[in-house]
């Protein structure tokens, strides 16, 4: 419960003035169930019961002798006049307007919640997902996408279900029972001193199912993570699926998944299902106390409690069996949903380790040079994939990095725009250390293409001016030019305005591929990473990539990871990687003359 209510301090305020009309529309309704109510009293004693009657009116003052003695008076009145049956229809009159207003004040109150319950759920969706894409790349080695997914969804949608709709409860609930309770109190002190004791029993009973609910709900959140990752990674790997005819073998993993989901999800409803029962059968042990001690009162003609007072008091009981079973069921909602939330939470809290520190140097411009200084980097802090590498990129020369796969290449990329952090040694932009620069200055000045185009299932235009804010329709057909991809995006029925699919699925990979330089040839960048653009093509489309290629790195400074070497040929320097380490650096003929892994791996692709 605690956390419930640190949940609620983190994502109400906004929603304050709503709140204040909640709970103001939740009094109102309550005052109006008591007036229904205690209405009935006296009108009941002065119709049924002759010896009630009152004929002298009092002089009005703030007396409650005064007050009963001249509403009896004026019931009296009504009696005489219209006869005791047509009173008692008139009775009935005001309890239906009393009842009328009861009901509009309640539907107001659930009225205003529901804008403060959708409101706080597309807030933690939004926070979610904000945290999900600021979060650093080596996040999710960890953390598997599906379950990401389950996490931004599922968990969501189940705080929405359980934690905010209880909130209706916790807010109106208590407000009733409560009001209503304390004027029980004034009807009867006995009887409710009775309630008294039977409710923290029921409150105890139900509280301690309730707390089972939270581990199998954790249990049963973590299974869906686990069954959209196998979904997730299906649907990208179908094709390796069918290849190798291994549906049955996939087929069974998920059925194994999902009847575990089964049997979860089976004892938590069941032991959830109990909340209704229990309530139910405490509630009727209450009702029957009740009828026993109130009867056994007026049988003994105890002048505590008449008959008419009874009837009320009935009356009053009923009003809050409902609010109570809603409220116990809440209390396991809330169980369940705060299981979710605290996955949700895990992310939320994750830390984002990519930090940039205050004050930061801020960078528009690259005039000198990169330098990498004695770096080391490991992605699980016990074998280093990078060691002590050190390299200068002079600005505006091309340095292409080959070795074999597995050698760091991708790896030291990456660490440029800080995708990772490296653990020793530094990486320096025109001298300043990366981790000194705003990281949206830093990622500013450059631009990547890599293997597979990483397209947006939108249209063309906007999967070009992706990154850019402000782009004229000619700056963009000039960018598309540059990279020899109008003519295929002119000939298309929709032009710029295209869908590409999903990933650019409506693509080939040779157009997917120029469409991802157009997009770094609009964003201008001065520095450009190249991940092995090309390797993926067939000869007639890497020939149109390779020129578009060669207009998007002229007078820029490029970085390119390259397999095929004829494609770096002209690189100002090329570095051979091997085990984490540069081994050879130099231009083409020069690494020839040297007879060392690159003339090796050259000699190879040349046979
Ligand atoms: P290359 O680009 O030369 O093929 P990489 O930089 O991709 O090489 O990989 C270098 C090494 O780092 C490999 O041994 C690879 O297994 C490991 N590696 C790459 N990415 C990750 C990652 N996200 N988490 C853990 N290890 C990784």
């Amino acid at each position: 419960m605690k956390d419930f209510f640190r949940v609620l301090k983190l994502y109400l305020p906004p929603y304050k003035k709503n709140l204040l009309f909640a709970f103001l529309f939740n009094i109102l309704s309550t005052l109006f169930i008591i007036s229904s109510m205690a209405a009935m009293a006296p009108m009941l004693q002065v119709i049924l019961q002759d010896d009630q009657e009152v004929r002298a009116l009092m002089e009005w003052s703030f007396d409650s002798e005064a007050i009963e003695n001249n509403v009896y008076y004026y019931i009296t009145l009504i009696k005489d006049h219209y006869g005791a049956g047509t009173s008692l229809l008139l009775l009935g009159i005001v309890v239906i307007s009393m009842t009328l207003l009861k009901t509009g004040f309640i539907y107001l109150g659930s009225y205003t919640m529901v804008g403060i319950r959708n409101g706080v759920t597309r807030d933690i969706r939004n926070k979610i997902y904000k945290k999900m894409v600021q979060l650093p790349l080596g996040f999710y080695s960890d953390e598997r996408k599906g379950d990401m997914m389950a996490r931004s969804t599922i968990d969501v949608q189940e705080v929405e279900a359980s934690v905010m709709s209880s909130l209706d409860m916790f807010l109106k609930n208590p407000i009733i029972i409560i009001g209503v309770l304390i004027s029980m109190f004034f009807v009867s002190l006995k009887l409710t001193l009775f309630v008294f004791i039977v409710l923290p029993i029921m409150g105890f009973i139900i509280g301690r199912i309730g707390k089972s609910l939270k581990k199998t709900s954790m249990e049963g959140q973590n299974k869906i993570g686990e069954i959209l990752g196998i979904i997730e990674e299906s649907l990208s790997g179908l094709r390796i699926i069918k290849a190798f005819n291994a549906e049955e073998r996939i087929t069974r993993r998920f059925r194994d998944e999902t009847e575990n989901y089964r049997q979860i999800n089976n004892r938590l409803q069941r032991r959830r299902d109990l909340a209704h029962p229990t309530s139910e059968f405490l509630g009727t042990i209450m009702v029957v106390i009740i009828f026993w001690y109130g009867g056994s009162l007026i049988l003994n003609q105890d002048n505590s409690l008449d008959f008419s007072f009874f009837i009320v008091y009935l009356g009053m009981f009923y009003q809050i069996i409902n609010p109570a079973k809603a409220f116990s069921q809440a209390a396991y909602n809330i169980q369940k949903g705060m299981a979710a939330y605290e996955r949700i939470e895990m992310v939320l809290n994750a830390e984002l380790s990519i930090k940039e520190h205050e004050g930061s140097t801020e960078m528009s411009e690259f005039k000198n040079n990169i330098e990498y200084r004695n770096i080391s980097f490991s992605y699980n802090n016990e074998v280093n994939v990078l060691k002590n590498v050190s390299l200068t990129i002079p600005q505006g020369k091309t340095v292409a990095l080959v070795g074999q796969s597995g050698s760091g290449k991708t790896t030291f990329v990456d660490l440029l725009p800080r995708f990772y952090d490296v653990q020793e040694g530094g990486i320096y932009i025109d001298g300043v250390n990366i981790k000194d620069l705003k990281l949206f200055d830093l990622r500013e000045l450059m631009g990547n293409v890599n293997q597979d185009a990483i397209l947006f299932n939108d249209t063309i235009y906007n999967n070009i001016t992706f990154g850019v804010e402000s782009a004229t329709m000619d700056e963009v057909i000039h960018a598309a030019k540059v990279a020899n991809a109008h003519e295929f995006i002119a000939s298309t029925e929709e032009g710029y305005e295209t869908k590409i699919g999903d990933r650019g699925s409506k693509l080939s990979g040779g157009q997917r591929q120029r469409l991802s330089i157009a997009r770094a040839i609009l964003k201008n960048p001065p520095i450009l990473i190249l991940d092995e653009a090309t390797s993926a093509l067939d000869t007639e489309s890497e020939r149109l990539v390779q020129d578009a290629l060669e207009n998007l790195m002229k007078n820029r400074t490029s970085l390119v990871i390259a397999h095929r070497l004829s494609t770096v040929r002209n690189a100002d320097q090329i570095c051979v990687f091997n085990e984490g380490e540069i081994v050879e650096t130099g231009t083409h003929d020069e690494l020839i003359g040297i007879d060392g892994i690159y003339k090796k791996l050259h000699s190879m692709q040349m046979s």
